[in-house]
Formats: C-alpha cells, sequence, structure tokens
C-alpha cells in the first residue's frame, strides 16, 4: 500500500507569518511550509490510502469549479475575481494531491500560482497570441502539428490532471473541444507512417498519461512499428500533479517502446515531494529517460536560487534539467511574463557555479511559429584574428588561441555517410 503522505513530520521549518497588502487571507491562516500529509487529513479526511494513491480516485475527485475550491482554501480578492473571470476561458482542475501542496496561507505559494487563477489571467494585452506558437497553420490533421523538419508533435488527448494556469496550449486544454477520437488518432499515425523524414514524435495534447495503459499502447506500438520513427518522447505533467498514476506496469509499458524519453514539468522545487520522487524513480529504474522543462514564471519561480535548487533536486531524482522556458507571448499570461534579461541572469547565475548538469538551455519559442532558440550570457569580450578573449563565470579575462590550421571539413564522412 503506498503512503500518501510527504512522510516529513514536524521538522519543516515554519516560516514566519507574511502580510500581504493586497491579497489578505484570513486572520487564522499562517504562512508556513505545511506537510502535505496534514493538509490531505483536512481535505480527504475520510480518503484511505488505498484511495489516495488511486489516480483515478484522485481524478474523480478533483476541484473543477469555483465553488468547489471555495470550500477548501480561503481565496484572495484577486483568486476571487480570477476565479469567476476565467470560467469561460479556461477550465479550472486540481488533482486532491496537488491540492495538498498548496500553501493555503499564502497567495505566492508556487503551487497555489500554478493552479489558481488570478484576475489577469482574464485580461489579453496587446501582442498576446491564443495559438503563440503558431501551431493551429501547421496542423495538417487534427492530430498533429508539423512544425520542425525531422519530427512531429502528436496531440493525443485534451484533458489534464491539473489545469496549469499557465498553460499556453490552453485553446486545445480549455474544454469544449471534442477529445481526439479514434478516427483522428488513426490520421495522425498515418501522417507519421507517410512522412519519412519524421524520426522523432512528441506525444503531448493535454496529458498522454491519462489516457489507460491500454489506450496508450494502442498509440504507442503502432508508432513503434514505424520504421523511420527512430524516438518517441511523451510531454507530462503526471509526476508532478498525479504522480500515483506512475505504476510499474506503465513504466513496463513505456520501456518496451525504448527509446522513449518522458519530458516532465517540475517548475519549483516545493512539487519535488517523496511520491513526485517516486513516480520519476520508478520510470529511470524501468530503464525510461526523464528530462525536466521547467517554464520560468516571475515571481513563482524567477530567483537563480530557486531554479538552482529546483535542478539540484530533479538531479538527485535522475531527471536530468532539460530546459528553461521563458514564458510564451500567450493571452492573459503577462502576469507571469520575464524579461528576456531576467533568465539570461539566471543562466549566468548557474553556469560554472554548479554542475552543468544542472544548467538547461534557456530557450524562447518564438512567438508566431519560428520555432525554439537558445539565449545565454555572452562570454566572449573581443575576437582577434588568432585568439578570442572570453570571460570565464567569475568575470576574469582569458585568452583562447586559434589555431593555424582551420578546415573543418572530416574526410572519413564520405566513407561513413556511404555505409
Ligand atoms: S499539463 Fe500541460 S497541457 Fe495540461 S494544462 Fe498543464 S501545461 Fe497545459
Amino acid at each position: 500500500m503506498a503512503r500518501a503522505s510527504s512522510g516529513r513530520g514536524s521538522g519543516w521549518a515554519k516560516r514566519p507569518r507574511v502580510s500581504f497588502d493586497e491579497q489578505r487571507l484570513p486572520a487564522s491562516d499562517s504562512a508556513c511550509v505545511r506537510p502535505a500529509a496534514s493538509r490531505r487529513a483536512e481535505l480527504f479526511p475520510s480518503a484511505t490510502d488505498d484511495e489516495w494513491s488511486d489516480w483515478r480516485w484522485q481524478m474523480r475527485h478533483a476541484v473543477r469549479s469555483g465553488d468547489q475550491l471555495a470550500k477548501v482554501l480561503s481565496l484572495t480578492p484577486d483568486e476571487r475575481a480570477g476565479v469567476a473571470e476565467t470560467a469561460a476561458i479556461f477550465r479550472l482542475g486540481i488533482s486532491p494531491y496537488y491540492l495538498s501542496l498548496i500553501d493555503p496561507a499564502h497567495p505566492f505559494c508556487p503551487v497555489r500560482m500554478q493552479a489558481v487563477p488570478v484576475k489577469a489571467e482574464a485580461r489579453v494585452r496587446p501582442g498576446e497570441l491564443r495559438d503563440p506558437l503558431g501551431e493551429d497553420p501547421r496542423r495538417p490533421v487534427e492530430a498533429i502539428v508539423h512544425k520542425y523538419p525531422d519530427r512531429v508533435l502528436f496531440l493525443a488527448l485534451d484533458t489534464c490532471s491539473v489545469y496549469c494556469r499557465h498553460c499556453t496550449r490552453r485553446r486545445i486544454t480549455k474544454g469544449g473541444e471534442a477529445e481526439l477520437n479514434k478516427a483522428e488518432l488513426d490520421k495522425g499515425l498515418e501522417y507519421v507512417r507517410t512522412h519519412p523524414q519524421v524520426r522523432d514524435v512528441l506525444l503531448s495534447g493535454g496529458d498522454p498519461f491519462l489516457l489507460s495503459d491500454e489506450r496508450l499502447e494502442q498509440i504507442l506500438a503502432p508508432l513503434r512499428a514505424i520504421p523511420h520513427v527512430e524516438m518517441i518522447r511523451i510531454g507530462t505533467r503526471v509526476p508532478v500533479c498525479l504522480p500515483m498514476r506512475v505504476t510499474a506496469r506503465l513504466a513496463t509499458l513505456l520501456r518496451r517502446h525504448a527509446p522513449l524519453f518522458v519530458v516532465t514539468h517540475f517548475n519549483h522545487p516545493k512539487e519535488i515531494t517523496p511520491e513526485a520522487r517516486r513516480a520519476c524513480e520508478l520510470l529511470v529504474d524501468h530503464g525510461v529517460p526523464v528530462e525536466n522543462q521547467a517554464v520560468l514564471m516571475r515571481r513563482l519561480n524567477s530567483d537563480a536560487r530557486i531554479i538552482k535548487e529546483l535542478n539540484h533536486e530533479c538531479l538527485k531524482m535522475r531527471v536530468r534539467p532539460y530546459y528553461l522556458h521563458q514564458m510564451d507571448v500567450a493571452e492573459g499570461l503577462e502576469h507571469l511574463r520575464t524579461p528576456l534579461q531576467a533568465g539570461v541572469q539566471i543562466i549566468e547565475q548557474l553556469r560554472g557555479w554548479t554542475t552543468g548538469l544542472a544548467v538547461p538551455h534557456l530557450a524562447v519559442d518564438l512567438p508566431g511559429g519560428g520555432g525554439k532558440v537558445t539565449l545565454q550570457p555572452d562570454y566572449v569580450l573581443e575576437r582577434r584574428p588568432t585568439e578570442t578573449i572570453l570571460r570565464s563565470y567569475r568575470g576574469q579575462a582569458y585568452a583562447y588561441p586559434e589555431p593555424e590550421e582551420r578546415d573543418c571539413s572530416c574526410p572519413y564522412d564520405e566513407i561513413w555517410r556511404s555505409r
């Protein structure tokens, strides 16, 4: 029987009460990092451990309306307005597990900020896009986005375990669109089959891990049978928001379709709980590599110390920090966007100061569909004909001598390519 609680007990450090001018909470709440177990006991006192660790029970008991949310969390005026004003814009949904991680006393709790809407989310700023990555014009069939030369995005479904307030694909996950049916999934598979340049398929949505093992197999097996598909990736927030969905059976199924990479989405170290850790380690133990793509969000994780801790915690559970995403220019998300330079400064505060594996690529997905580019601090001070002057991560200048020979062609490549 899996334990649902964090197991951290009373050793967690209590933080002093924080007061807020704009977002006051009832005086009875006190701001502190509380063990999820105590919140679970308050919120779902009759849930047995078996129920709590059953992902379908979690989905059945998810909070899905403003009224339900207001019963379990003292909402700030800003959040109350956010819930009301976003109701027609984007789904609300929070699994009991993720709800138990929310600090009931702090509106800037990173879990809370990702799950509970605020008023700013209902406001569309000039330049914000409904389809920020220009995916819709590149959807040859309903289930496929084909934007890059050698890979496609396969949209398997439109539902999630938690509807992230920073979701930039909310035009798909907002609800109201029919779930992709079998005919559309078959058309997606046929598209991949008939496009030999597609060597990499990223299964996403929505969250593909909300499909049953059987339905997942019905997509993965035919994909794996396509000779030119070299690798499959699955984008999922399940290890973060619904870790009980990761079972040995699921991990075994995924391993059968190797090379298959799970790409998950932890944004703050608070999300790395014993349950999340167990889910990630189960996947890795079964031979399924797990990568993390975090999104940089203003006042949530926009600090090098937080990103460093997040990445260290990821590495401790053998999850490789891969991308740190600049927030897309999507409708209603300006309040979470950071200036581009903030991300560059974070990378600068990581590079050299911690393990290279803990330094992600800072990616900007260009608005309108230009694809990803990466940004990094500029370490070049001066380019000379025979040497380049670079600065170290500590700011000291070093000369890198350029070689005399500059021909970089590879003579053996002709033989290698003709094998
Ligand atoms: S899990 Fe992904 S697709 Fe679903 S709401 Fe969150 S960010 Fe959007």
